[in-house]
């Protein structure tokens, strides 16, 4: 059941939540691949209902390039959730998610000013906007998000906490290729030598330098070395490749808090992202 308007999705769940079912949502913005089918199985052991929401946000993209050069599949994506047993995908048209006169803005502080937050101005504000406004839409009790995004998902959290929505975030770990590559709707505009010889790369370089750090060697000089070595395997620049703090995204001064290791890097021109634990 493919839902349209926030008025049918509304319909819809009064009827789920009548019969004291749970609902679980799992927000894309379709290009749909393993990753997120990874999210919609976790929701499905979970939830009784499931829905898939289907949107390609305009609010959190900074680059209109990037918005348009979006990959768009919504027929492949209703195929392959299909045989999952997802009870609706919601999938609407801009105007129904920022219909006239719209002007509310979620704005996240701390965890959501660094990293993707310093980057891609305004990006984490249209993350947090959309995602009120799927928990308003959809009444979710629980909401699934991948590791993949790492920030994205703590400035979720962070939202979730401070305005007291009542939904439980779960994290979902992230699913990689065969080769290590993050799986990510933006692979598929890689070349396909860029993404079997020099995408792995980043997941190598990074695994490696966690690594070093974790056996005492300072990430001052295991973090340069694998910003050397993406540049070397063919990456055209290297937005960021740091260790933080896991939660609040700030320095990771306190060896006793879990840290995470992440890195923005740029190949065939298309911007990757990915993290792992320290
Ligand atoms: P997107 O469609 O890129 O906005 O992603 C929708 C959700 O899927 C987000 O919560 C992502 O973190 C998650 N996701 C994307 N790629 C992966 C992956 N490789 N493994 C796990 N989750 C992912």
């Amino acid at each position: 059941m493919i839902l349209r308007t926030v008025e049918a999705l509304r319909a819809q769940v009064r009827t789920w939540k009548a019969a004291g079912q749970q609902i679980g949502v799992v927000p894309t913005m379709g290009a749909l691949h393993g990753g997120h089918l990874s999210l919609v199985r976790a929701a499905r052991a979970e939830c009784p209902r499931v829905i898939v929401t289907i949107f390609v946000n305009p609010r959190q993209f900074d680059n209109p390039e990037d918005l348009s050069n979006y990959p768009r599949t919504e027929a492949a994506d209703a195929g392959q959730l299909a045989p999952l047993g997802v009870d609706a995908i919601f999938a609407p048209t801009p105007d129904q998610v920022y219909p006239p006169g719209f002007a509310t803005t979620v704005s996240v502080g701390g965890v959501a000013e660094p990293l993707e937050g310093a980057m891609r101005p305004g990006h984490f504000d249209g993350v947090a906007t959309v995602v009120a406004k799927l928990f308003g839409a959809t009444l979710a009790d629980r909401a699934y998000f991948g590791e993949k995004d790492w920030q994205q998902l703590q400035v979720v959290r962070r939202m979730v906490a401070d305005l007291n929505l009542p939904v439980t975030v779960v994290g979902c770990p992230t699913l990689r290729e065969a080769s290590g590559l993050a799986m990510s709707s933006r692979n598929m505009r890689l070349s396909p030598q860029a993404r079997a010889v020099v995408a792995p790369a980043l997941y190598a370089a990074m695994t490696e330098a966690a690594q070093a750090i974790r056996q005492g060697q300072a990430p001052g000089t295991a973090l340069p070395a694998a910003r050397e070595r993406l540049l070397r395997a063919g990456f055209e620049k290297v937005d960021y490749i740091v260790t933080r703090d896991a939660e609040t995204l700030q320095d990771w001064s306190d060896p006793a808090r879990p840290a995470r290791m992440l890195a923005a890097a740029w190949l065939d021109g298309v911007r990757l992202i990915d993290n792992i634990a320290v």
